[in-house]
């Protein structure tokens, strides 16, 4: 049995056809797969789960496109794949009600898991682009319990006011070209490799799909990164016992 993983879906009222492409996916590919992780940046902004129980009166119209997605994620879970989410920039906010919802666990970034034969080491890439100071400095604001209540505890309208301005004053976040996504720093991945004991790093978030070979501690190890996904293409990559890891481009609708 495969073990699936995804990032960098960006899903969004403004793009409806990744999540067309995603829903069936889920059911076409994920289906088969006994787990699937998602490692971050699944939604292009998440306020709070409660925006939920606005359903079709939300201004945003992410409310509807996420009860579809959480319902399918929902009958994917029931019929036996185990579902993994991990936090990316955009969702920080994604919380334990999205996860019960959807049958889904939180896993915290980063995380050690089994895949197939190997421990491997995964994150959502973020916390690697240790050159960009500004967003860093924002990072450890926003992971913060307290603030994030604070957030919370805010109006859902002010929120969203909230989250339009910090998508104006943040370069990266008016874009997800990979270009103006600042990359990681290669010793701070060889610094998480050697910090967990392990060879493998998977990742998403800079947008730069590939699998890069360096040296941890005088051995060999290997970077895959997930892509983002557009509208016909996405990423995925596949884990299964005494198989090599595989990044693949998947093409999604013609
Ligand atoms: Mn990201």
């Amino acid at each position: 049995m495969a073990t699936l993983l995804i990032s960098d879906l960006h899903l969004h009222p403004g793009a409806p056809a990744i999540t067309e492409d995603f829903l069936r996916w889920l059911d076409e590919r994920a289906s088969d797969a006994d787990a699937l992780y998602i490692l971050g940046d699944f939604f292009e902004a998440w306020i709070g789960d409660d925006l939920l129980d606005l359903g079709d009166a939300d201004p945003t119209g992410t409310a509807p496109l996420a009860r579809r997605v959480i319902s399918a994620l929902k009958a994917l879970a029931d019929a036996g794949t185990r579902l993994y989410l991990m936090h990316g920039n955009r969702d920080f906010l994604l919380g334990e009600r999205f996860a019960r919802e959807a049958g889904a666990t939180l896993l915290p970034d980063p995380s050690l898991v089994t895949l197939g034969d190997e421990r491997v080491l995964l994150m959502h890439g973020d916390s690697l682009c240790t050159r960009d100071e500004a967003y860093m400095a924002f990072r450890s604001q926003s992971r913060d319990p307290e603030w994030q209540a604070q957030i919370l505890a805010m109006p859902i309208p002010e929120r969203l006011e909230l989250a339009r301005q910090l998508r104006e004053h943040s370069g990266e976040a008016n874009t997800n070209k990979a270009e103006d996504i600042m990359d990681v720093t290669p010793e701070d991945v060889v610094q998480a490799l050697h910090a967990h004991g392990v060879t493998t790093l998977i990742h998403g978030h800079t947008h730069r799909p590939d699998v890069h070979d360096l040296e941890v501690d005088g051995q060999a190890a290997r970077r895959f990164v997930l892509g983002d996904w557009q509208p016909g293409v996405g990423w995925e990559i596949e884990a299964a016992p005494g198989q090599d890891l595989t990044l693949r481009r998947i093409t999604l609708s013609e």
